[in-house]
């Protein structure tokens, strides 16, 4: 028996089950503060005779294993998560295996596991929500170098017919910035559950992810790209994404059928939990 715990800003749902991805028990929890979650999620694993926990978390975190901050939460906005020893905790609590990975790379290994990228190498997990992030499988494992990807935040061109300025506290109109839920809901004044049957909403949200799209390609050269997250609910972008991306690429890198490339997650609002399995799996086997 294996647990996952897939840590968002939003909400936490912790489960228990096996490597094939088959979800025994689990539950849900808000993300408050870890005074307050923290104590409900070992309460859920002391249940349960787990042999590793898998955790996707939300970020920036530290996945470097020789840090000395390895396992922590790092400089979050979420102010009361910021320097969260989140793998200790754990660690301490159970004396088991823990994996620990960013959300988006822990649901890239679920889909290149046993979702839309089942059987490939490679693939990039989008997800487009409150936040902007990717994951990307590469020869097998999850891309990690200096520290783990933050794709989401690369620089696209403005529309010449977008006046918003952005949002991002960071770098404000960065790709999230622009095209996060929260960006949409700023320059629409709607929120984007609100806006179904504008056009022009999805389609400058595809414009926005074409050109993200179109780095990636160029960069990383994944097999599949899985788009995932509350936005990509709206299917008006996946066809804008289609139109505006052989616009940029010309021809440059031959695209296979984009509506077979170019996907939701095949385990639909399961990518990031059943990753979390697969990532305690890896834990155990000392990988
Ligand atoms: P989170 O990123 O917090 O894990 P979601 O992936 O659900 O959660 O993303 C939430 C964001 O997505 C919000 O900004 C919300 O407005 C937007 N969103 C959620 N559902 C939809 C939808 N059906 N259509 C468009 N936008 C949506
Ligand atoms: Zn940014």
């Amino acid at each position: 028996m294996l647990g996952a715990i897939e840590a968002g800003g939003t909400k936490f749902v912790c489960a228990v089950g096996d490597e094939n991805g088959a979800i025994s028990e689990r539950i849900q929890l808000p993300t408050t503060t870890p005074g307050e979650t923290m104590p409900q999620v070992l309460e859920f694993f002391k249940m349960h005779d787990v042999e590793a926990i898998g955790i996707g978390s939300f970020g920036p975190i530290d996945v470097t294993r020789e840090s000395p901050s390895y396992g922590c939460i790092t400089s979050t906005p979420k102010t009361a998560w910021k320097d969260y020893p989140f793998v200790k905790t754990l660690a301490d609590a159970f004396g088991i295996p823990i994996g620990f990975n960013t959300d988006v790379n822990v649901a890239a290994l679920g889909e290149a596991t046993l979702g839309a990228a089942k059987g490939l190498d490679s693939c990039l997990y989008i997800t487009v929500g409150t936040g902007i992030g990717a994951g990307a499988v590469v020869h097998g494992k999850l891309l990690q170098g200096l520290s783990h990807p933050e794709m989401g935040h690369l620089y696209v061109r403005k529309s010449p017919d977008d006046s918003y300025v952005g949002n991002c506290p960071y770098h404000q109109d960065c790709l999230e910035g622009l095209a996060a839920g929260p960006a949409i809901e700023g320059r629409w004044q709607e929120k984007g559950v609100n806006l179904v049957g504008r056009e022009e909403v999805w389609d400058l949200e595809g414009y926005y992810l074409a050109q993200a799209i179109y780095t990636y390609i160029l960069t990383l050269s994944p097999k599949k790209i899985i788009l995932g997250g509350g936005v990509m609910k709206q299917k008006a972008v996946f066809a804008s994404i289609y139109k505006y991306l052989p616009e940029l690429m010309q021809g440059y890198v031959a695209l296979p059928e984009l509506s077979d490339y170019i996907v939701s997650p095949g385990l639909g609002d399961n990518a990031g939990i059943t990753g979390a399995l697969i990532l305690a799996k890896q834990a155990l086997e000392g990988l």
